[in-house]
Parts: C-alpha cells; structure tokens; sequence
C-alpha cells in the first residue's frame, strides 16, 4: 500500500493518472455542450450506494472508469456554455495546475514551518488584492473558504471594535437583496434577532441611501448602536452595486464599519472596461472577494481584506503546540514593514487552522494569463449579459427586471392568453424544472415581489447570445405546453 504514496518512485504514475483524470473531463466537455444527463437522486443513489468500498480496485484507471458511473458522466458541468445557473464558474486551466500542484504538496498555511513559500505567496497575493481595491498601506487579509466565511470574520472584527458589549444592542444595515450570509453571521455572532436592518433597494436593486441615512438616525435615536454597514458589491441575484461612495460617507458620519460584499463583484478589481463600477471601494473597514466566482477559480477560494491590519488580532489565539505567544507577530504592516524577524504564522488571523493553499490557484493564474487576462474574461460575460438584456427585452414573451451591471438576468416568461399570476409562476417553476431534467441547460429561479422568476447567471465566456436565444424558446416551449395541460383541465 506504501506504492501509493506520493513519492519520487511512485512520481511518473501520479503524473499518468493526474493526466487521465483531466483528460477524460476534458473529452466530456469536447463530446457534449449539455451542461447536465438529467438524472434524478432516484436513479443514481443506488448507482452509488452498489459502490462496495470495502472492496478497493487497486488502480486508478479501473477507479476512473468506476467513476464515470457514479459522478462523471451525470455531473453538472459549468463548463458547458448551457450552464447558465448559478454563480459557479468555469475554471482556468493555470488554476487548475495550481490545485493538482498544492494537493501534491500538501501545504498546510496556519504556520510558516507548515508552508514556508506559499505563506509568503498568500501574503503577495493578500496585499495585491488590497492593493487593487485602495484599502492603503497598513491593509492586511487572509484566504478563507467562501464568502460566506469572509461574511463572518468581517462581521466578527466589526463586532469587537463596535462601541459597546451588549449584544442587544447592536445593528448591522445590509440591503434588502444582501446574501442571507450577513444575517447567518449576525446569529452565528451572538446578535439579537431584530440585529440585521434591511434596507430597501431601489429600481436597480441598489440600496437606498436615503433610507440608510433614515435607519442609522433612528438606531442612534434609539439609544441603540450600529455596528456595521455592509453594501453589496455585486447582489447574487441581480449583479446589483450598492453606491459605495454614498454608503461610505453615512458608515464615516455614523462611526461604524462599512463592510463591502464583494464575492461576486470582486472580477471588476482586474477589468479593464469596468473597473470605476467600485470606485468607492477602498473606503471599506473590509471587503469580501470570492476568487471561486469571478476570476475563474477553482472551489474554494476567497479572502476577506482589512483596511487596519491590527483589527485581525481578534481572530488571534494562541495553542503551545502551534503558535505560541513569544513567535506571533500581531497585527504588523505586512508587506510594507517587512517580516521584522518574527514568523509569520497565518492561523494568528483565520477562523480556520489547517488551510489549504487555495492561493496558489490564483498565483499560477496571474502568472500565466495576468490580471487583464481574467478581467477581459469577466468584461466578456458582462458584455454577453448587456447582449442578453436587449433580448429579453425585445422579446414580448419575457418580462426581464433590471438592467444588468454585472452578469445576471432576472426574468419571466409571460404568457400572452393568461393573467392568473399562480399560473404564470407555477408555468415559469415547471419550464425551469423540465428543463433541468432534459440536460439541455441549466438555470436558476428566484422571487421578485413574490413572483417567482427565473435567472440567468452568466459566467462562462464560451456562452453566445444564440445560446441564450435557444434556452429562451426552450423555456418558452416547457411553459406553454405546461399552460396547455393546465388550462386544458381548468375548461
Ligand atoms: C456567493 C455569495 C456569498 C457567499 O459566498 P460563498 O463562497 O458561496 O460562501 C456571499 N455574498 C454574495 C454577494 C455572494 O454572491
């Protein structure tokens, strides 16, 4: 069994079965442009469920070959320019180099003896990105799992420099279309339930700063406390950009944290056609990038970036075994103060312990293609989204809700003969399903005023409006034959 550890002897099989194991994903995607086979959980669960796994193969192409049946050939491929749901991207191959490079290693980067070079290419990488967003000289961060971790340890560092202990008392101001992480954090953190403002958002889904500046007056006048404001770089459902620059003025006048969500936003910081969409961003007390979303990365990886680097001590713990007190450097400047002599040791700022070396897929990828390499990307989609829009709104069988900034499209698919609004959304509900079940294409579903509609998450450049031209007579097909039936049975 000690033939399967990786080493110099066993090197030449790792690379050959590396190698078939992208190879055979690679031909997938070249044999099919549908995103999905449409199994359902019934079919494949007993797939899975025969696998007897105290019976090994003994040899990675017999595993591989196993494998297609039980993942491969059934998974849903955001490669496919079909794919057209989530806010999953297709990856970079320099990415992906990295990934099979930092899982051959192994690095683990809580401490400098567990990772040595890669702590010092997550730190390059930390400040690279602070540095894009303007947070200035003393900035600081680390990679985290997701946004939904950067969410939370934002969120944490706002808690502890808050003006009060008592929990109770404390309020954070986040748009009504924010990502359901904020509110997540402000349990997870000990906060009260009323803790999380909603603020409403405008026509474009953007938050409303008169109505910011109103809540923060009427939390102050209530004797209570804010603790952070967060916009929305970027909203998940509609690509919406909170006005930075209006929300930072009332986070300055109220004393309180602006928190910028920008997991989905964060591909504008490498654009070159659309950077100015976040000027204002380098006001942040903290910003939240997913790599995993807009600049083509492998699942996972993300940072949160602080503009006061000493702010990151309240993630700070010490363990004998790990990171004792005489070796820790807390809250030094990074790059700008050199390394001073002391270990650096990165677990004295993340929630986690044991990290994987996510940085590394984003190094190879600016290594190779370059930071205007991935933003022309993500400028692409957003392009194709702006091309999208104008069809959807041509189109008399589609109501489309905003004007995209970024690269969603929020629509439904209204039927001319009918106005019963339960039907038009249970016939927009079953199109999505219908389609999800042919494998044809695959996308997503949200509710607007309380309607459902369907969405369009666009994040693979290979997708073309006569893609979306096809998905949409596709939908308009499964939704009228739904009608069909249904007013059938009503008459
Ligand atoms: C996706 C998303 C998150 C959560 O990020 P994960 O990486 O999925 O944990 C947070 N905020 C916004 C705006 C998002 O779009």
């Amino acid at each position: 069994m000690r033939s399967h550890l990786l080493n110099d002897m066993t090197a030449e099989r790792y690379r050959r079965s590396v190698t078939e194991g992208v190879e055979r994903v690679a031909n997938r995607l070249a044999t099919t442009r549908r995103p999905f086979t449409g199994v359902t959980p019934d079919e494949l669960a007993p797939v899975v469920s025969a696998i007897d796994l105290d019976r090994p193969l003994g040899d990675a192409s017999a595993a591989l070959d196993e494998l297609e049946d039980v993942y491969l050939r059934d998974a849903v491929y955001f490669h496919s320019p079909r794919y057209l749901a989530h806010l999953n991207c297709p990856v970079v191959i320099p990415a992906v180099l990295g990934e099979a490079v930092l899982s051959a290693v192994n690095s683990s980067l809580d401490t400098w003896d567990q990772s040595a070079g890669g702590t010092l290419i997550e730190r390059r990488l930390i400040d690279w990105t602070a540095q894009r967003i303007g947070l200035g000289p003393a900035a600081d961060g680390v990679f985290t799992s997701g946004g939904t971790q950067s969410n939370l340890q934002a969120l944490l560092l706002a808690r502890q420099e808050a003006k009060t202990t008592d929990l109770a008392k404390l309020r954070i101001f986040s748009s009504e279309c924010s990502h359901f992480s904020v509110q997540k954090s402000a349990t997870l953190l000990g906060l009260g339930p009323e803790a999380v403002v909603s603020i409403p958002v405008d026509r474009d889904k953007r938050m409303q700063t008169v109505a910011l500046a109103a809540e923060l007056e009427r939390c102050r006048a209530e004797g209570l406390v804010p603790m952070a404001v967060v916009a929305t770089a970027g909203t998940t459902d509609f690509g919406s950009i909170d006005p930075l620059p209006e929300i930072a003025e009332l986070a300055g006048l109220y004393e309180t944290w602006m928190h910028v969500d920008a997991a989905y936003g964060c591909g504008l910081l490498v654009s070159p056609a659309r950077r100015h969409l976040l000027d204002g961003i380098e006001h942040a007390d903290s910003v939240t990038v997913d790599y995993h979303k807009s600049f083509f990365q492998p699942v996972s990886s993300s940072a949160v970036l602080v503009r006061d680097a000493a702010t990151l001590r309240h993630a700070t713990y010490h363990a004998d075994y790990l990171n004792p007190r005489p070796t820790v450097e807390v809250g030094a400047p990074p790059a700008s103060g050199g390394l001073r002599g002391s270990i650096p040791n990165q677990v004295d700022k993340s929630l986690q312990t044991t990290r994987r070396f996510d940085a590394l897929k984003l190094w190879m990828t600016l290594r190779v293609m370059g930071a205007d390499g991935v933003g022309q990307l993500f400028d692409e989609v957003c392009d194709l989204t702006a091309a999208g829009w104008e069809l959807l709104a041509a189109d008399p069988r589609y109501d489309v809700v905003v004007r995209p900034q970024l690269s969603t499209l929020v629509y439904r698919y209204i039927p001319r003969s009918v106005t019963d609004p339960v039907l038009i959304d249970r016939a927009n509900l079953h199109a999505r399903k219908a389609l999800f079940a042919s494998g044809e294409a695959v996308v997503a579903g949200t509710k607007v005023g309380g309607r459902q509609y369907l969405k369009f998450t666009l994040l693979n450049p290979e997708t073309t409006t006569e893609d979306i031209a096809a998905v949409l007579d596709l939908i308009a097909g499964h939704a009228e034959q739904f009608l069909g039936e249904n007013l059938v049975h009503a008459s």
